[in-house]
């Protein structure tokens, strides 16, 4: 095929939604409904670059319905996968061999939530959706950002298929999809790729607290019926983190047999020796989790990046042409560990005053209605809850009680975030950790934790994992601070190869392996690391994550 390319198609509509996530999916049938309501027709679209809805979606998770309660009251006639209430909830403190039951916060308490799989709730809403006329275009990567001559955004183009590893469009090449919107809407929850460009453009950040992060990393687990309890959650706190590095794990015992489990590791975390992929493996050998493992069987794993900025990290929202909606802008309640009823609040709220702005308000904004709206009370009470652990945990834990106990959430101050990218030590000042090797029953490899994510990207295309200077990768991340993309990867994709002893060591990356977590993006010490979108279908084929 020579190099001519052929034009891109374009296609017309009042809303473009990108990301079929809970916020992209709330915002989109919120829209519809209003349209019926007003007897008007509005023309929605969403795209979505898993292989389908859900493909992409990876939360814990234990569902708080307000939101969706407000959108779909009737939600249980229709079917919703919301099966198992929460029944019990425990918190505890791990020490190496001990398990030291705490009282449970009450943030914490889940006493009218449902444990989920947060996939098949969106695979759920992507069916009301369309039943309300919206289309949903899944397997299509949302690339661009389109602008018109005045600066506003215009829409968006999905990503040309069919490019080889030479940027030269191969025998497979389609050209991407101009979707043009009044207002294009991103919902591609947590450090989205559009999103980071248009937070730069606009300025949407300037004079505000970065957003800070967090990964989780999950497994989902058939178990021994014996040990299986539908309904409890359990928390833990402490080992195998040290008390400097902020983090915890969960455990959800679902529907089916099933228990989900993970743990979340905070990306401010300092020492470049620690691996969040090991810690959460070693933490499922404590003495405490592991009879919950032990003649079950793991059947999923995955990794995604969270946000854990709250309150005073929402950035500006608006922009002419569109909004941010969700984690895209970043709305988890860090205590309760939960961000799905206020990614579908925000995503409801942004439908609203697009619909008014489409009838030709200009003036509505969707900053100042989120202001109006719960999540921002919401989160504003715990707003100062993450930020105290820096002090440690134990500093963290009595801050923590007094600000929840005593001030009821309404301290006269607020704590502010640094910048996680900015956290690591170099390696010379840091401890080595010797993690076990995984017995192939309860702690696995990498390598063989990937394969279950049903993991594919084709081979035959651009990198989308960009090194903005490549030799940084050894003249900084590897001289300085040992490489800590190796084990802050979850997936293995970066690898530092030493040809022969005595030879130059160069950082293999490994695109094909990439869960779309975002870490790296997120924590590279130079922010040298652009994750940008790989053909729309490619990444995980997560089931019930
Ligand atoms: C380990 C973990 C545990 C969690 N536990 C809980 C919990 O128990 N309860 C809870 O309420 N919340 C929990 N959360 C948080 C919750 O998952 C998020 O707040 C929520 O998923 C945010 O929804 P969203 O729609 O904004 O983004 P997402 O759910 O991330 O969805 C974004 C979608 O957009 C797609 N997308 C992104 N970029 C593009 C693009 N350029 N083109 C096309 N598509 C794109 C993605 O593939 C994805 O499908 C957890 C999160 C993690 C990581
Ligand atoms: S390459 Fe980056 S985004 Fe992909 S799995 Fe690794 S850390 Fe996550």
């Amino acid at each position: 095929m020579g190099e001519e390319r052929a034009p891109r198609e374009q296609m017309e509509y009042d809303v473009v939604v990108v990301g079929g996530g809970p916020a992209g999916l709330a915002a989109a049938i919120r829209l519809k409904q209003l349209a019926a309501a007003a007897e008007r027709e509005i023309a929605v679209c969403v795209v979505e670059k898993g292989s389908e809805i859900g493909a992409h979606i990876l939360s814990g998770a234990v569902f708080e319905p307000r939101a969706l309660n407000e959108l779909i009251p009737d939600w249980r006639e229709r079917g919703a996968p919301l099966v198992t209430p929460a029944t019990e909830d425990r918190f505890l403190l791990l020490t190496r061999t001990r398990a030291v039951p705490l009282p449970t916060p009450p943030q914490m308490r889940n006493h009218g939530n449902f444990i989920i799989s947060l996939g098949n709730l969106c695979r759920w809403l992507a069916e009301q959706a369309e039943g309300l006329g919206v289309e949903i275009y899944p397997g299509f990567a949302a690339a661009e950002v389109l602008y018109d001559d005045t600066g506003r955004v215009r829409g968006v183009a999905t990503g040309d298929m069919g490019i080889g590893k030479n940027g030269q469009p191969t025998d497979r090449y389609q050209p991407g999809v101009e979707l043009i919107a009044q207002q294009t809407l991103f919902a591609e929850g947590c450090r989205g790729s559009l999103t980071k460009t248009l937070v730069e453009r606009f300025r949407l950040r300037d004079g505000l607290d970065p957003q800070t992060y967090a990964i989780g990393i999950k497994e989902l687990w058939e178990v021994d019926p014996q040990r299986h309890q539908p309904g409890l959650v359990v928390h833990t706190i402490g080992w195998p983190l040290d008390a400097a590095t902020y983090g915890g794990s969960f455990l959800y015992h679902l529907e089916g047999g099933q228990v989900a489990v993970g743990l979340v590791v905070g990306l401010d975390y300092r020492n470049p020796y620690l691996s969040p992929f090991e810690e959460f493996q070693r933490f499922k050998t404590h003495p405490a989790i592991r009879p919950y493992f032990e003649g079950g069987r793991r059947i999923s794993y995955g990794a995604r990046a969270l946000n854990e900025g709250g309150f005073q990290s929402i950035p500006r929202l608006d922009f002419p042409g569109g909004a941010l909606i969700g984690c895209a802008a970043g709305y988890v309640n860090v205590p309760k560990i939960k961000g799905s009823h206020t990614a579908m609040k925000s995503g409801m709220v942004a439908a609203e005053v697009v619909f008014r702005r489409l009838a030709g308000d200009d003036s509505a904004e969707v900053g100042r209605a989120l202001r109006e709206s719960w999540v921002w009370d919401e989160l504003r009470r715990v707003r100062n809850i993450r930020p105290s652990f820096r002090w440690g945990l134990y500093a963290g834990l009595a801050y923590s009680a007094f600000d929840t106990y005593v001030l009821r959430g309404a301290a006269p101050w607020t704590l502010h975030h640094h910048p996680d990218y900015t956290r690591l030590v170099p390696a010379s000042e840091a401890r080595r950790i010797d993690y076990p090797r995984p017995d192939g029953k309860i702690s696995f490899d990498r390598l063989s934790s990937v394969f279950i994510s049903n993991t594919n990207h084709e081979e035959d295309q651009p990198a989308h994992l960009r090194l903005r200077d490549p030799a940084k990768a050894i003249a900084v991340n590897y001289r300085l601070y040992d490489s800590p993309e190796q084990r802050y990867c979850p997936a293995g994709v970066y690898e530092i190869v030493q040809p022969a002893a005595g030879t130059e060591p160069y950082l293999q990356i490994n695109a094909q392996n990439c869960v779309h977590c975002k870490t790296c993006d997120i924590k590279d010490p130079e922010q040298n690391i652009d994750w940008v979108v790989p053909e729309g279908g490619g990444g995980p084929n997560y089931p019930n994550m």
